[in-house]
Formats: structure tokens, sequence, C-alpha cells
């Protein structure tokens, strides 16, 4: 059976980085018929938060993310950690070190001055338990194996190989009883039954010390897969300002989550020439050997397109949803959700196609959608102000004498009407269209006119028509 796992520091939300590596985890396990588990590493108690853990499980609900079973905390099972520790020691394959704070600073400081790596000089490794010195509670480190090398098999990275001369003997068990990272991971993971450990590569060398413990233990070192970190779009560490934020803010900026996992998925893996791909394709297609190498670049431009191409395979009833379960996330989007009723949004889903071909994002889709909102007599923007001039708000009176003879309010019957004005008066249609726009919608853009005269409605129409001419 495949099992992996995401396990996920919760310091902080659930960060960009992280949810890849979720992704990644849950492709993989989903194509092999696998499980994916979710570890919380909340051992640091200073750093952790239930409220970061909330963040981080509510992050991968809206990703779409379905872990198996219960999430694990991993301070929950100290004891089973401190428990290997000693089994460790008992085998003797670690044992009790009782430097002071005033010796391992100096073998730092020699380190330092020789220009090496700080590194424990082994000095408690073979000496007898008779030499404890009394009133001090030790540490427990690990064996490390002195020559040869610490080989891992990656899955991305290939073979690295990491000189046991320069892993030291790590501790694995605090003084006070409490396991360091290392050990934790390590036990978790195996009694987890972990298979497979796709993460970011960052942790390649704990990858080394921590097949040192699993070699330790005799027990099977999962299969490994360190994927490159993601970078801004211009080659530098990811920052806020290149979308390193956590997946609520992707939510806020109107991303579904459908596209933010196929664009995630593209960060670092590829399947051919594919750029639009469903999640079941995803899952189907996805394997850690295709993961790349080189670090990802993160890129808005591209996330935003992709995102439009999303919206626009949804059908208008899905996506109509999709807005309005989002509302209450969606930033800028205020006016929509204050106003929204079963009215609104039947008239939403009425205006749909024609408001999808002009947005990337949720946030778009609802600033598209204000004018069914807005209250008469409506705010112009520029554009809007600028379109009716005296000249337009002639042919504005015009054009409502001729929509107020419709008895039958509908897109093809108003449109009827102002062709035949345009006709019948050798105006250009564009010339009457624009300010009929701007005295609907308050702006120089919308979905079709003809589609807003029959959204909004006659009454409602009529009125915002006339609330422009004076
Ligand atoms: N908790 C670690 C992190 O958030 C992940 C450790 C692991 O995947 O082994 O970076």
């Amino acid at each position: 059976e495949i099992v992996l796992r995401f396990a996920p520091s919760p310091t902080g939300y659930l960060h960009i980085g992280g949810a890849r590596t979720a992704l990644f985890n849950w492709l993989y396990a989903k194509n092999r018929g696998g499980k994916m588990l979710l570890r919380i590493e909340d051992t640091d108690r200073e750093r952790s938060s239930d409220a970061a853990t909330a963040a981080i499980l509510e992050g991968l609900d809206w990703l779409g993310l379905k872990w198996d079973g219960e999430p694990v905390s991993q301070f929950s099972r100290v004891a089973r950690h401190a428990e290997v520790a000693h089994e460790l020691v008992a085998a003797g394959k670690a044992y009790y070190c009782y430097a002071s704070p005033e010796e391992l600073t100096e073998m730092r400081e020699k380190a330092k001055a020789e220009g090496k790596p700080p590194r424990y000089d082994g000095r408690w490794r073979d000496r007898p338990a008779s030499d404890a010195p009394e009133g001090v509670r030790p540490v427990v480190r690990i064996k490390a194996p002195l020559d040869g090398e610490t080989i891992v098999d990656d899955l991305v990275q290939g073979t690295v190989r990491f000189p046991n001369k320069d892993l030291d003997d790590m501790v694995i068990l605090r003084s006070d009883g409490t396991p360091t990272y290392m050990l934790a991971v390590v036990v978790d993971d195996h009694d987890m039954g972990i298979t497979h450990i796709i993460r970011g590569d960052d942790h390649l060398t704990n990858a080394a010390r921590q097949t040192i413990l699993f070699n330790a233990m005799g027990w099977a070192v999962p299969k490994m897969a360190h994927i490159p970190l993601i970078h801004g779009a211009d080659g530098a560490k990811l920052s806020k300002r290149h979308g390193a934020l956590g997946v609520e803010a992707y939510r806020a900026m109107g991303y579904l989550p459908a596209a933010l996992r196929n664009y995630l998925a593209r960060l670092g893996w590829s399947h051919g020439d594919d750029e639009v791909m469903s999640t079941p394709d995803m899952i189907s297609w996805f394997d850690i050997k295709d993961v790349n190498k080189g670090a990802a670049r993160f890129d808005f431009k591209k996330l935003e397109a992709l995102n439009g191409l999303h919206m626009r395979q949804m059908d208008d009833a899905e996506l109509c949803k999709a807005l309005i379960e989002t509302l209450p996330y969606l930033e800028n989007a205020e006016a929509l959700r204050d106003g929204l009723n079963d009215n609104v949004k039947a008239q939403l889903l009425a205006a749909m196609s024609g408001l999808k071909d002009r947005a990337k994002t949720l946030v778009e889709l609802a600033d598209g959608a204000r004018f069914l909102v807005a209250q008469r007599p409506l705010p112009l923007d520029e554009k809007a102000t600028s379109i009716l001039s005296p000249d337009a708000k002639a042919i504005l009176a015009k054009a409502k004498d001729r929509l107020e003879t419709i008895n039958d309010w509908n897109a093809e019957n108003t449109e009827a009407a102002i062709r035949a004005l345009s006709e019948d008066e050798s105006i250009k249609l564009g010339q009457i269209a624009q300010p009929l726009r701007a005295a609907l919608t308050g702006r120089g853009t919308s979905p079709g006119v003809f589609d807003v005269l029959a959204v909004l409605g006659r009454d409602e129409s009529l009125a915002r028509i006339g609330d422009q001419i004076g």
C-alpha cells in the first residue's frame, strides 16, 4: 500500500509552497490508489498554535485536498518518541551525552576558527556510564557512522551522497526528555506506515540524517522526493509581493480552487504542453519522475490567465454558484455581497454568460456584476461620465421613447427597437448603445447592452435611463 503524508508545522497559514507540497502528495496518492495522511508537526510549543492548525485544515479543505483519516498531532506522540530513543540506547546505537553548554560552545568556536561547520566531537560516544557526572541530565545522541557515506536515492534529485564525516552524532532526545524534530519525524513516518515522502528540497540534508535514524532502528527508509522550492517570477526567493501568501489570500483574490490546483501542479511538474488540466486528468497523469529539478517560478499573470480559462470552461450555473459561495471571502466585493438577494441571484445567473467573458477572477466577475445592485441614481465612472455628453443624452431620450413602447421586454425586442431607431435616424448603433450602457451600468464596459436591459427588467432600465436624461 502507498501511504503519503503532508506534515505542516502549524506556525502560520498554509502558504503557497506548502499547498503545492500537499498537492503533489495528494496527486501521487490518488494516482496510485494510496492514502495521504496529515501530520501536524506541533512539537515546537511556542511557535505552534491551534489557530494556525485550523487555518491549515481550512486551506486544504478549500483547495480540495482531502486527507485520509484523522490528523495526527506530533506533540501527542512525544512519549513514543522518547521510548524509541531509549530503545536505541539499550541497543548500543545511541548514547547519553553529558557535555556541558560550555563544552559545546567551545566545540562550536573551535570549528568556526578552523572554518568548519559546527560539529559535536563524539566525546561521550564510548565513555562508560560510570563517568556520568552527578546531577546532570544527559541528552541522547545517535551513534552516526564515522566513515563512508550516507546515500539518499531521491526520486527527483537522483543519488545524493553525504560524507558521514560531515554528519555528527546529533541529539535525538533533549535533556528534558523531549524529542528533537529529527527523531519525531522518523518515528512518526515509520509508525504511520509512510512509504513515500514528498517535501521541499530544503529538507534534503535532513533526509540524510533521518536515513541514519531509520537505519539505526532497522526500519525501511521511505522513498523520498525532494521537490524544488518556488521562486518569484524574477528568480528571487518567494516573497509576499511574489505570491508567498496563505491560500486564503488566493481565495480572497478570486481564484478558483481548481485553477489554483492546476497552476500549482504545473509549478515543477508538467504533462506535455497541457496547460488547462482538470483534476481527474492531473491525477491520472501525475508522476514524481516528471517533477523538474530546477526551481519553479511563481507568476501571477499566468495564474490569472489560467483562472480565466477555468472560469470560461464552467457552465453559467456552476460559476454563479462558485461566485456566490465565495462572496463572503472575496475582496472588493462588498457591494454585490450586501445587495445579494434571490432576485439578484437570478439576475446574476441570467447575466453570467456576458459577465464571464470579461473576467479572469471572481473579483472581476463580482465587479462586473455590481451594476445589478447599484442604487439609483447610479454613480458614474469616468468613462461613463465622458460618454454621457449632452448630444448622447439627446439620443438617450429618443432611445427611451422607443423602449417605452415595448410590452414584451426581452433582449430581442429591445434590440429590434434600438436597431429601428438607428436606421430611422441614421445614428450608428454604437452611438446609442454606449450611452445606454453608461446609463444602465454607470460604466464604460459591461456585458452586451441588450442583455443588460433584459436582466435589469423594464422598470429599472427605464428608470436608470430617465435618471441620466434629467
Ligand atoms: N514540518 C516540516 C515543514 O513544514 C515538514 C517536514 C517533512 O515533511 O518531513 O517544513
